[in-house]
């Protein structure tokens, strides 16, 4: 079994932005989500583990790699996929992959064939080999990039952002393809959607501003405020009084009304009525502090 282990990592960039602050997670094989909104450190985190940047203070290990003093070492056995992921229009799939083999080191012409068409395979690509890249569709594209990623056969992939402009269709495509990858290594999946964490992950963390604010199993967290939830549909006018008395975590509207769900040790009363309790829930009870 591999692990991530990351120690009290904190990252103050150049204008002052504390981006990390005092971060510390652990992380086994399987599907780890690391869920946030925009601005909250994710990527800054992502590029940390995968040796792209350092922090300022802090130590991340993977096994017994010391992954900020060893990053050759680190590439060896990382997958990364980038939020933004450039690829050259005018090449097909094929031929870039294995351009991106030789650059992995795999000069053997016969293994590295092995390996492209396997992955090609593996990612559902195989068909579509011989076209260009500037014709892939956002899904094929992301596939690409997680062929390209798997290249090393890594022990460690990280994804940020993966799910971004994909059709439902294409997502779930997407999802199976993590998911099998997370049986035999670390997978980290950089979101700000809830549902890609819902669907794949067994174990998640929340971050805002910096900081690590919940981790565990999603599961776990979801019942622990199982029964603090409630809702209930009010007047727009009377929006801010309720703000004022209760722990608002969540301010949506239902069928044109507005709806407000409230975090609550006891029965609020008033007629708030219990609410189902799911991710989100728990995602926007961490915003809301
Ligand atoms: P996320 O991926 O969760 O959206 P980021 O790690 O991209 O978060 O950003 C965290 C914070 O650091 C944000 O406030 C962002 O504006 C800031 N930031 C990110 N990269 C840089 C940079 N290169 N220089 C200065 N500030 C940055």
């Amino acid at each position: 079994m591999d692990k991530l282990i990351i120690s009290n990592l904190s990252k103050t960039y150049d204008n002052g932005v504390k981006a990390l602050d005092n971060v510390s997670l652990e992380i086994p094989t399987g599907m780890f989500g690391l869920l946030g909104p925009n601005g909250a450190g994710k990527s800054t985190l992502m590029r940390t583990i995968a040796t792209l940047q350092d922090a300022d203070e802090g130590k991340i290990m993977l096994n017994d790699i010391d992954v900020m003093a060893q990053k050759i070492e680190v590439r060896k056995i990382l997958g990364y996929l980038p939020q933004q992921f450039g690829l050259y229009p005018r090449i097909s799939a094929i031929d870039l992959l294995d351009h991106f083999a030789i650059l992995k080191g795999l000069t053997q012409r016969k293994q590295r064939k092995e390996i492209v068409t396997a992955l090609l395979q593996k990612t559902n690509l195989y068909e579509v080999r011989k076209q260009k890249l500037g014709g892939f569709s956002g899904g094929m594209k992301q596939r690409f990039g997680i062929a390209q990623a798997l290249l090393s056969n890594p022990k460690l992939v990280i994804v940020d952002e993966p799910t971004a402009g994909l059709d439902p269709k294409e997502r779930n495509k997407f999802y199976d393809l993590l998911s099998e990858i997370g049986e035999h290594a670390i997978v980290i999946l950089s979101t700000h959607i809830v549902d890609d964490v819902k669907e794949l992950c067994t174990r998640m963390a929340i971050m805002n501003q910096g900081q690590v604010v919940l981790e565990g199993k999603p599961l776990l967290l979801i019942n622990q405020i199982k029964n603090q939830v409630f809702q209930k549909i009010i007047d727009k006018k009377e929006i801010a009084g309720y703000r004022a008395a209760y722990n608002v975590i969540n301010e949506r509207h239902y069928l044109g009304e507005p709806i407000i769900q409230i975090l609550s040790d006891s029965d609020p009363e008033r007629g708030f009525i219990p609410s189902q309790v799911g991710l989100e829930e728990v995602y926007f009870t961490q915003l809301s502090k």
